[in-house]
């Protein structure tokens, strides 16, 4: 199933694509729910984040190629760091820079959706706790990443997590384990790899998290980024790409 967040004349609303058609989402997201009334074609839609998270744990260095690019060494266990959800926005929302970096760069990277209450969870149990998958791009502002030591800032700026376009929950884990990443600038590739890239893998990700901390149901992972990150600048359109899912696109303008 493909399912989009996307908004109507009183709020956001939760529906279901087949064929390019939007049908409305009966039931509970998290619960039992079923396929409603028809409401129109996917291109007539305003598409939101498909996603309001309750908190986003994201991996640091989570692909060797990235760790390397940073002279940075490749951690042995997963480097858990927390970006802020009120960062997050849609496909074609643009990305704002901040007069505060000059230095603000891409991040592709493979989302996974929790859909159920998850803590000390066993890697082999792991996927009965996820929704489905997305994109996201976990926009950092590096210089002050690197000068302010805690990353809290740099990854949190107000539009730094765009998130989308739609949450995919037919693919299979090992399907997920093995898919297509990329992130274009202006249409110029800039990273490309695949999610089996992983230094630790979404199953993994989920035990070593849910070990610490109860993940609830639409909080989100982002599970790292592989190499060649970039900087952003106005006037730049970035699109991630995940092979299975589809295309997260936004532009990006000045302060
Ligand atoms: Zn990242």
């Amino acid at each position: 199933m493909v399912i989009i967040r996307y908004q109507t004349a009183t709020g956001p609303a939760l529906g279901l694509v087949e064929r390019h058609a939007v049908h409305t989402l009966e039931g509970d997201l998290f619960g039992h729910f079923s396929q409603g009334r028809e409401i129109g074609e996917l291109q007539d839609v305003k598409l939101l984040a498909p996603i309001a998270p309750g908190k986003i744990v994201a991996l640091g260095r989570n692909y060797a190629g990235h760790a390397k690019e940073h002279g940075a060494d490749v951690p042995q266990e997963p480097l858990l760091f927390l970006k802020a959800p009120s960062a997050v926005i849609a496909p074609d929302d643009p990305i704002v820079l901040t007069p505060l970096s000059q230095r603000v760069e891409h991040e592709a990277e493979l989302v996974l959706v929790i859909g159920k209450q998850a803590k000390n969870v066993p890697e082999g149990k792991a996927w009965e706790y996820v929704l489905g998958v997305t994109c996201g791009n976990d926009v950092t502002a590096r210089d002050l990443q690197r000068s302010d030591g805690q990353w809290a800032r740099s990854k949190s700026f107000d539009t730094f997590c765009p998130l989308g376009p739609w949450i995919v929950t037919h693919l299979q884990p090992d399907e997920i384990g093995d898919l297509g990443i990329s992130c274009r600038v202006n249409g110029a590739m800039k990273q490309m790899a695949s999610t089996r890239d992983m230094l630790f893998n979404s199953a993994r990700l989920i035990a070593y998290i849910t070990a610490a901390m109860t993940l609830f149901p639409g909080d989100i992972i982002m599970t790292g980024t592989p190499a060649g990150v970039g900087p952003l600048k106005a006037g730049d359109t970035v699109e991630v790409e995940i092979e299975g899912i589809g295309v997260l696109r936004n532009p990006v303008i000045a302060p």
